[in-house]
């Protein structure tokens, strides 16, 4: 299943290349770069990537990957790096990036110099010239050991050697028993081979993330509970989607793999990078429902490649994903029906509460909260969560009931995807987990019967 893994994030050449690039050039060229406008080029760069496409993509099978680099040779200065991709990194902090010591001693930009000093323990280009390297070196430890790790990690992602960690479990039996308290036992309960090394923990769970965190809110081991991070009303919504999920009374021995209940749709809405991982990675959330079919819905501007239409394909009788590029306020249109007990929506990292953004996603965000389907969002730190916490707060105040509190993503990326405009800021991808419900008023009680 290893399908020449190249890359995982789509940094270097494609920053340097894409429309990714035309947003970080004109607008950090302009002198006023305003800390929102950082934040969201960061988020739309880095941490929301639009495409995982390439690191699957890879070679034909005859040509064979060759070893590049050894298991004790992973460690290399990006700009001297044997792997092109890794020297582009570099290119791209030279012409992007910031002096740490500069930007703390000076306001006006003319004072901020380019970091093109390499540090020798991280292997980045951290610092102006040597003498900021010194005076910023206590100050820059923490990061440096976040940086050697990420060196060597994106060194072995792309040394060529087989990516075993990769060659995932298939189907699981229905009665299996899946621990799903958090990475270590899902892996082991789930029996995926390889996965011994912290390295390879992060590699998979950069991309098992989004089908994971799904699953770990639907699944009956889930590690939220009642009570603790999910309401009352939360339980409600989870209950009724769990007894589409778990069909136990029909269920007997003999006829249990024969069982197909009613299908889970999931909308993804501004869907992204999750729109580009390799349905191998999806049907894993299909896999820990044995009973259960899931259709996928991407929805969301950049849910498509610009020369491609929306089009809807089968993986198999488990799986099937639509892919449309409208907004999702204009795509809510088109289904006819949603049901509480088939239908959830998922946001990944949806920036809700980011000024440019605020107003856009209030179509979309009326439109899912009047289906009263649980909506889960998530965030990549306290800071993006509160973010858009505080903006649900103020502008659907009365319209929602929690569904669960905001919590540690059990589930999140272990890798950290760092900043390439700021080394100093690095995020973990789906860092936290919350969810709300469109109010449900009870149909029952007419007030004007009181009258
Ligand atoms: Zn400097
Ligand atoms: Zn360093």
């Amino acid at each position: 299943m290893n399908r020449g893994l190249k890359q995982l994030l789509p940094t270097s050449r494609r920053l340097l290349n894409s429309r990714s690039n035309a947003i970080v050039s004109c607008a950090v060229r302009s002198a006023r770069v305003s800390r929102f406008e950082q934040q969201r080029l960061f988020t739309q760069s880095v941490i929301r990537p639009i495409s995982f496409k390439g690191i699957f993509g890879g070679k034909p099978a005859n040509e064979e990957k060759k070893l590049i680099l050894e298991q004790d040779n992973l460690f290399h200065v990006l700009s001297k790096s044997p792997l092109p991709e890794m020297r582009d990194r570099a290119a791209i902090i030279n012409k992007y990036g910031v002096c740490p010591v500069c930007d703390t001693h000076h306001t006006e930009q003319e004072h901020k110099k380019k970091p093109v000093y390499d540090c020798p323990d991280c292997g980045y280009p951290t610092h102006c010239n040597e003498e900021h390297y010194h005076q910023g070196k206590e100050a820059h430890k923490e990061t440096c050991a976040i940086l050697r790790e990420i060196n060597e990690d994106d060194h072995d992602l792309r040394s060529g050697r087989p990516m075993r960690e990769f060659e995932f479990p298939t189907a699981q039996g229905f009665d299996e028993a899946v621990n799903m308290a958090n990475w270590d036992v899902l892996f082991y309960t789930r029996s995926f081979p390889s996965m011994d090394s912290d390295r390879s923990m992060r590699h998979v769970s950069k991309l098992l993330t989004y089908p994971l965190t799904i699953a770990s809110v639907l699944h009956q081991a889930s590690p939220y509970k009642y009570g603790e991070q999910v309401t009352a009303e939360g339980m409600r919504s989870i209950a009724a989607l769990r007894t589409i999920l778990y069909p136990h009374n029909q269920v007997t021995n003999d006829a249990s793999s024969q069982i197909r209940t009613d299908t889970i749709n999931v909308y993804l809405v501004g869907a992204r990078a999750e729109a580009t991982l390799p349905s191998h990675i999806w049907l894993q959330l299909a896999y820990l429902f044995p009973a259960t079919p899931f259709h996928v819905h991407f929805i969301g501007p950049d849910a498509l490649a610009p020369n491609q239409e929306p089009h809807t394909k089968s993986v198999n009788e488990r799986l099937s994903f639509t892919y449309d590029n409208a907004m999702y306020h204009d795509y809510h249109e088109k289904i006819a029906k949603f049901d509480p007990f088939t239908d959830l929506f998922f946001m990944f990292s949806p920036g809700i509460g980011h000024e440019g953004a605020r107003n856009s996603w209030k179509p979309s965000i009326e439109k899912a909260l009047e289906t009263k389907c649980p909506i889960f969002i998530t965030g990549y730190d306290e800071a993006d969560m509160k973010n858009d916490i505080e903006a649900v707060e103020q502008d659907y105040q009365g319209e929602f009931d929690w569904v669960m509190k905001p919590s540690v993503n059990e589930f999140r990326s272990l890798k950290r995807d760092v900043n390439m405009l700021d080394l100093r800021q690095s995020i973990f991808a789906n860092y936290g987990i919350w969810a709300i419900r469109g109010k449900r008023y009870d149909v029952t009680h007419d007030p004007e019967s009181n009258e």
